[in-house]
C-alpha cells in the first residue's frame, strides 16, 4: 500500500525523516501538497514564495522518478479522499508547532484514524522537539540563555541523505496545476522584483549554506549587525520553507566550530533562537496574537491603521534608516535583523502603534515569514514578550545609522530620495509599489512623522503612566 507524504514546509529530499523512512520501507510514495485552509490565510509574499518552492520541488521529485500531487480544499477532507482514491495505508507529514497548524493537524489525524488510516507526524522542522527540552524544574524555557546552555551539547542525529529514487504508485491520482492555484495573484511584484532576490529550492539552499561557510562565517560575529553587508547566511528563507533541514545547518555549523571558524558558535546560537521561538509558540500559543505579558494589555498602543501607519509601510516616515529598511523588505522580501528591530521599535515606541500591525505587515511582505520567529520578534521589540527588550530601550534610528550604516550605503541602496544616483534596488520600489500609492522617486523626501526626541518622550511617558 502506498504511503502519502503531505509536504507543507519541508520541500526537500535530504534531511527528511518521513521521506527517508518511507523510501526505506520499499513502498510506493505519493507526495502531495495542499492549498488548504491555512495556506489560504498566508500573506501575499509567503503565498508567492510558496508557489516558487512548490514549482522547484515538483522538478526535484521528477528527478527521482516521482511526481507531486496538488489538491485544493480542507486538509482533512482532501487527504481522506486521496487516501481512499489511491488505496494508501499511511499518511505522513513533518510536524508543525504553531497553534493554527496544530488545530488543523489534530483534525486531520482524527479524521484519518477514524476512517481506518494510519496518520503519523514526524520531526524535522526543528532540532529539538519543544517538549523534549526542559528546565531543571521540568518546565519550559522562558529565557533564551538557559535554553542555549541546555541544548548546545546535545546530540543531534546526522541528517538523512536524499533518497536516490522514490517508488511510484501503480497509478498517479489526478493533480491540480500549480498555475491554476494563482498563488501569486496578490503579488504583482513577485515575478519582476522579488524573484531577483529569492533563492529557491534545495540545491540553492545548500549552495547558500556552503557559500556562507566558505565566506562570511569567519566575520559573522563582528559584521552581522551591519545591514548593508552580506555577512549573515540569509538561510531564513530556506529554513522557513524547509528547503534545507535544520540538522543539516546545525551539523555544518558544528563542523565549522570544530575547525576553529570564528563566528561559528554565534551562528549556532542564532539557530537556537529559531528553536526558542518554536519552543515558546508551542508552550504559549497565545504569543502569536496576545501580549505574552498580560500587564501590557492596558498599554495605550493604537490599533488604528492611519496615515502614519501607511507611511511606515511605504518607507516614508521621514526617518532614513527606518524607510530604507521598509523598502528593503518591500523589494526583496527580506529585511536585515537589525533593521527589523529598528523599524519595530519605531512603530511600537515612537509611533505608539500596536505590535500586531507590524507583525501583520511583515506577514504580508516577508518571504521568510515564520509564525514563531515573527511573533517572538515583535513581542521582543515591543517589550511585551518573554525575555524581551525592555520597553524603555528605545532604538534611536539616527544613532543606529551612525553606528551600523556610517557610510549610508544601506540608506542609499534602498532610498532613491536619499541617493544622488539611485541604484536598481532603490528604483525597484517605485516599479513595485501599487499605483494607488502615487509615489515617484522625484518626490521630495518627507519630513519626519514624529521628531525622534518627541516620540521617545511620548513613549516613555506612556510607559511611566501605564
Ligand atoms: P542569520 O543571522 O544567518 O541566522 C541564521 C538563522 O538563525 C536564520 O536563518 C534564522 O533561521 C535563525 N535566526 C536568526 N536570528 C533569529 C531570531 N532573532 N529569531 C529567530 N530565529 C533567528 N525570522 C524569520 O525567519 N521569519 C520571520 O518572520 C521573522 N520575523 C522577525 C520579526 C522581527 C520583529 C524580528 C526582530 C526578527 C524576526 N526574525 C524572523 C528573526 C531574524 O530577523 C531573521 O531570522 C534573520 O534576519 C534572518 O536572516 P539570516 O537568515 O541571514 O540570519
Amino acid at each position: 500500500k502506498p504511503i502519502i507524504i503531505w509536504f507543507r514546509k519541508d520541500f526537500r529530499l535530504a534531511d527528511h525523516a518521513a521521506l527517508s523512512e518511507a523510501s526505506r520501507s520499499g513502498r510506493p510514495i505519493i507526495p502531495v501538497v495542499l492549498l488548504d485552509e491555512i495556506v489560504e490565510t498566508f500573506g501575499a509574499a509567503p503565498k508567492w514564495r510558496l508557489s516558487q518552492a512548490i514549482e522547484h520541488f515538483e522538478n526535484r521529485l521528477k528527478q527521482v522518478g516521482s511526481q507531486l500531487i496538488l489538491r485544493r480544499g480542507t486538509a482533512a477532507v482532501e487527504l481522506l479522499a486521496l487516501a481512499q482514491e489511491t488505496g494508501a495505508g499511511d499518511i505522513w507529514w513533518t510536524r508543525a508547532y504553531d497553534p493554527k497548524a496544530i488545530v488543523r493537524d489534530t483534525k486531520v489525524k482524527t479524521t484519518l484514524k477514524d476512517a481506518g488510516f494510519e496518520a503519523k507526524s514526524w520531526p524535522g522542522h526543528l532540532l529539538f522537539e519543544p517538549w523534549a527540552v526542559k528546565t531543571k524544574q521540568g518546565g519550559f524555557f522562558k529565557v533564551y540563555s538557559p535554553m542555549w546552555r541546555a541544548v548546545k551539547d546535545l546530540d543531534v542525529a546526522p541528517p538523512d541523505p536524499a533518497p536516490q529514487r522514490l517508488l511510484a504508485p501503480e497509478f498517479w491520482p489526478d493533480s491540480d496545476r500549480l498555475q491554476d492555484w494563482a498563488l501569486d495573484k496578490d503579488m504583482d511584484r513577485g515575478a519582476h522584483v522579488l524573484t531577483q532576490h529569492a533563492n529557491v529550492g534545495e540545491s540553492a539552499a545548500n549552495a547558500r549554506l556552503a557559500n556562507f561557510l566558505r565566506g562570511s562565517i569567519g566575520e559573522y560575529k563582528d559584521r552581522r549587525d551591519f545591514p548593508a553587508q552580506s555577512a549573515t547566511s540569509r538561510l531564513s528563507e530556506n529554513l522557513t520553507w524547509g528547503e534545507i533541514g535544520p540538522r543539516t545547518v546545525w551539523h555544518a555549523g558544528f563542523r565549522a566550530l570544530q575547525e576553529g571558524q570564528r563566528g561559528a558558535e554565534h551562528f549556532l546560537k542564532e539557530l537556537v533562537w529559531r528553536e526558542f521561538a518554536y519552543h515558546l509558540v508551542f508552550h504559549t500559543p497565545e504569543i502569536t496574537h496576545k501580549n505574552w505579558r498580560s500587564e501590557w494589555d492596558a498599554f495605550p498602543w493604537s490599533d488604528h491603521e492611519d496615515e502614519a501607519v501607511l507611511r511606515w509601510k511605504q518607507g516614508r516616515t521621514g526617518v532614513p534608516l527606518v524607510d530604507a529598511a521598509m523598502r528593503e523588505m518591500y523589494v526583496t522580501g527580506h529585511m536585515h535583523n537589525r533593521s527589523r528591530m529598528i523599524v519595530g521599535s519605531f512603530l511600537t515606541k515612537h509611533m505608539l502603534k500596536h505590535w500586531r500591525i507590524g507583525q501583520k505587515w511583515f506577514e504580508e511582505c516577508l518571504i521568510d515569514w515564520d509564525p514563531a520567529a515573527n511573533a517572538m520578534g515583535w513581542q521582543w521589540v515591543a517589550g511585551s514578550g518573554p525575555d524581551a527588550a525592555p520597553y524603555f530601550r528605545i532604538f534611536n534610528p539616527e544613532t543606529q545609522a551612525q553606528k551600523f550604516d556610517a557610510e549610508q550605503t544601506y540608506i542609499q541602496r534602498y532610498l532613491a530620495e536619499k541617493a544622488s544616483d539611485p541604484g536598481p534596488e532603490a528604483m525597484a520600489f517605485f516599479d513595485a509599489c501599487p499605483r494607488a500609492w502615487g509615489l515617484s522617486p522625484d518626490d521630495p523626501y518627507p519630513t519626519p512623522i514624529i521628531g525622534l526626541a518627541e516620540g521617545r518622550q511620548r513613549a516613555l511617558a506612556a510607559y511611566e503612566a501605564r
